[in-house]
């Protein structure tokens, strides 16, 4: 019988404690916020604590919960200071959405319906709107909301949208006939579409000038850790497959292989151990992963052992 490896054995023990958790009680959370008044402004003391862990105890592994219990206050209780200190500190930007966030957003917002969320959010990666786990809009994505906001923002307003999910959801309750729906939305679509058509050539030259910007981007890859030009994404005329090649060709002759039928992406980042760029490999119906571009590079010794 054979072993696993580290990976199998992470992945089998998360199946398992998965499965086990389903078995579990709920878990008991409480919160509590206590607001202490000083000299007329108000400081607020928050609390959280786990009172019963539930299915959280087959997942203690994978999850944390912040834990900090408050001692019992009364209303009207007075509070000694035993110390005062001045902080200064900046607030931190928001964090950046991710898939989880957005589709609570859209769900918040009625955008789109439980099928279909996820796959408009797809959409918006398989066309390179949007890219990365925590998400980032693309230059592509960037040019073509501008240009829809400039020429026809009824077609970007999340309005729109809505205002057409309620009123399929009135055609499903019965409050309103199918009929109507579709005519409402014929004469709103033709209206937004002579208006698009109008300004077809301008919007075309603004989308065209964009998706040359991004390409040009997405062509430079990083710096070649041999002579410090840039590494570009160039196509062997010999098999013509795409591999990467440094600029300063033919005085610097490194290169290196691709994965085939990817699209590859620059991350701005270079490996910590052997100092190549780390780019990101995107193929259609497979995970996403990044990674440097040695394929001798020690990160990669476990790789293809899984
Ligand atoms: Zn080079
Ligand atoms: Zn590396």
């Amino acid at each position: 019988m054979k072993k696993l490896n580290s990976y199998q054995k992470n992945i089998y023990d998360l199946i398992i404690r998965r499965f086990l958790s389903v078995f579990g009680s709920p878990m008991l959370r409480e919160s509590n916020k206590v607001f202490i008044t000083l000299n007329g402004n108000i400081f607020i003391l928050k609390g959280n604590r786990t009172i019963d862990p539930g299915w959280t105890i087959f997942s203690e592994k994978y999850s944390s919960f912040d834990e900090r219990a408050l001692p019992d206050f009364k209303i009207g209780q007075e509070l000694q200071i035993l110390e005062l200190n001045i902080l200064s500190k900046e607030t931190k930007p928001p964090l950046r959405y991710n898939q989880g966030t957005i589709l609570k957003i859209m769900e918040r917002k009625h955008l789109g319906t439980r099928a279909t969320r996820a796959n408009i959010l797809q959409t918006l990666y398989d066309r390179h709107y949007i890219e990365g786990e925590s998400v980032h809009v693309t230059q592509l994505g960037e040019v073509v909301i501008n240009v829809l906001e400039e020429f026809c923002s009824i077609i970007s307003s999340e309005k729109l949208t809505q205002n057409f999910e309620d009123e399929m959801n009135r055609v499903y309750k019965g409050e309103k006939k199918r009929i109507a729906v579709i005519t409402e939305a014929q004469h709103l679509l033709t209206a937004v579409l002579k208006d698009f058509k109008k300004n077809e050539k301008q919007i075309g030259q603004k989308l065209l000038k964009g998706l040359a910007e991004s390409q040009q981007h997405q062509q430079e890859l990083g710096i070649c850790p041999k002579c410090g030009n840039e590494l570009k994404l160039v196509k062997s005329k010999r098999t013509n497959l795409f591999f990467i090649g440094c600029d300063g060709y033919p005085k610097c002759t490194k290169s290196y292989p691709l994965p085939h039928n990817a699209r590859i992406e620059n991350t701005g980042r270079v490996c910590e151990k052997c100092s190549t760029p780390i780019v990101r490999i995107i193929r259609k119906g497979r995970r996403t992963y990044e990674m440097c571009l040695d394929l001798e590079c020690e990160i990669k010794k476990d790789w293809g052992k899984i």
